[in-house]
């Protein structure tokens, strides 16, 4: 139990009245002393989860060259930086270095600059990049890492940040909050005024006009700060691919969810102990870093992405080299490619600034 975070939004609800789930999932999450990533390493079988690069250093490989092509065909700039947002264990760069030295100059002129919250995450991300011979720089926000031609990556790292919650009641939109019940515990609650209905989530709800009583929308001011900021980066040069799960246009629906020891659970009962997360809605974050003057292209799915990249050629090559772990090889391809498995939903979304080239395997 994480008796303290529980305590602490506790006392916050006593003091001020019912929390949104922005404000619960960052304090779940992203709590400097008692928040889930601050305190552990949630990944492989014996955490709570598995992300893609944990499963195969294929994933990791192929973005890595896909990486290379990006430098190429912004001119090879020297240096660049090489931007990982919320890189966990580390798996994904090392891997994409290791594939990255196939393209002569690029491990070079790269300089890797990692943005990271989690003490404990950034120890296990510098063992992993001990041996990968670049510079490597922490920062705990995108606004700190300077300015410059960029290539940006981010794995399952949205999915974190925060998001707000709307219910469609019969007198309009009310923000989803979380009090406590007669019986002490944390409860759904709906907030007595109205929602907003002005700025970017005044918009947005007046959009919904499919939505009926009781209908859930979720509204991410944050992801979109995060995507504007990477598009307004790009500006002078650069380009960025983003994968997480999610969908490409926002429906309606409560997303929300908890995750602990591969099980879905309840994201109320042990806050700091359980993954919380809700799907990205791409389609607000290619309009955010629209707005910011980038390219948007996408989103395909995963499987189509790492297919077009030649994800089986990279398997096959490893099944030459490593005979004996052909079944969790093709395996792996499965898990990462197939429409039942991370395939279908999870989604890639890459951009680049004004003028910049287009990325593979996107067209024009
Ligand atoms: N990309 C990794 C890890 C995904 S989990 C993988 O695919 O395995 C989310 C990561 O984002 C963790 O490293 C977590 O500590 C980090 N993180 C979460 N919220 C963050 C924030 N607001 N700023 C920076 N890092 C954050």
């Amino acid at each position: 139990m994480s008796a303290p975070l529980m305590r602490e939004i506790k006392r916050r609800i006593e003091a001020a009245g019912p929390i949104g789930v922005a404000d619960y999932m960052q304090l779940a999450l992203a709590h400097p002393e008692h928040g889930y990533y601050a305190t552990r390493d949630p990944f492989g079988a014996k955490g709570d989860f598995v992300t893609a690069p944990e499963i195969s250093q294929m994933f990791g490989e192929v973005i890595g060259l896909w990486a290379a092509h990006m430098w190429g065909a912004l001119g090879r700039p020297s240096p660049f930086a090489l931007v990982e947002l919320g890189p966990g264990r580390g798996t994904l760069m090392a891997d994409m270095l290791r594939a990255g030295r196939l393209a002569p100059g690029f491990t070079e002129a790269a300089r890797v600059h990692l943005v990271e919250t989690s003490p404990a995450l950034r120890r296990r991300q510098r063992a992993a990049l001990r041996e990968a011979a670049v510079p490597v720089s922490w920062f705990e926000t995108l606004a700190a890492v300077p300015a410059g031609p960029t290539i940006l990556v981010a794995n399952e790292f949205f999915d974190a940040l925060p998001v707000r919650q709307y219910v469609r009641t019969g007198e309009g939109w009310r923000e989803r909050t979380i009090g406590i019940n007669a019986s002490g515990k944390l409860a759904w609650r709906t907030a007595e005024s109205r929602a907003e209905t002005h700025g970017k989530v005044g918009v947005i709800l007046a959009e919904q006009r499919r939505a009926r009583p009781g209908m859930v929308a979720e509204i991410s001011p944050q992801r979109a700060d995060m995507a504007r900021q990477i598009g307004s980066r790009l500006a002078l040069s650069g380009a960025a691919l983003i994968v997480d799960y999610g969908y490409s246009a926002r429906p309606l629906g409560d997303t929300f969810q908890a995750v602990k020891r591969h099980s879905y659970a309840d994201p109320l009962s042990d806050p700091g102990n359980a993954d919380l997360t809700a799907h990205v809605d791409f389609s607000a974050l290619c309009a955010a870093a629209r707005r910011a003057g980038a390219r948007a292209f996408g989103p395909i799915t995963q499987g189509q992405f790492l297919t077009a990249l030649g994800i089986r050629r990279r398997a096959e090559k490893l099944k030459e080299i490593n005979a004996e772990r052909a079944a969790e090889i093709d395996a792996a391809v499965a898990r990462l490619t197939g429409a039942d498995a991370m395939g279908s939903l999870f989604k890639v979304v890459a951009f680049t600034g004004p003028d910049g080239p287009v990325p593979p395997p996107f067209a024009d």
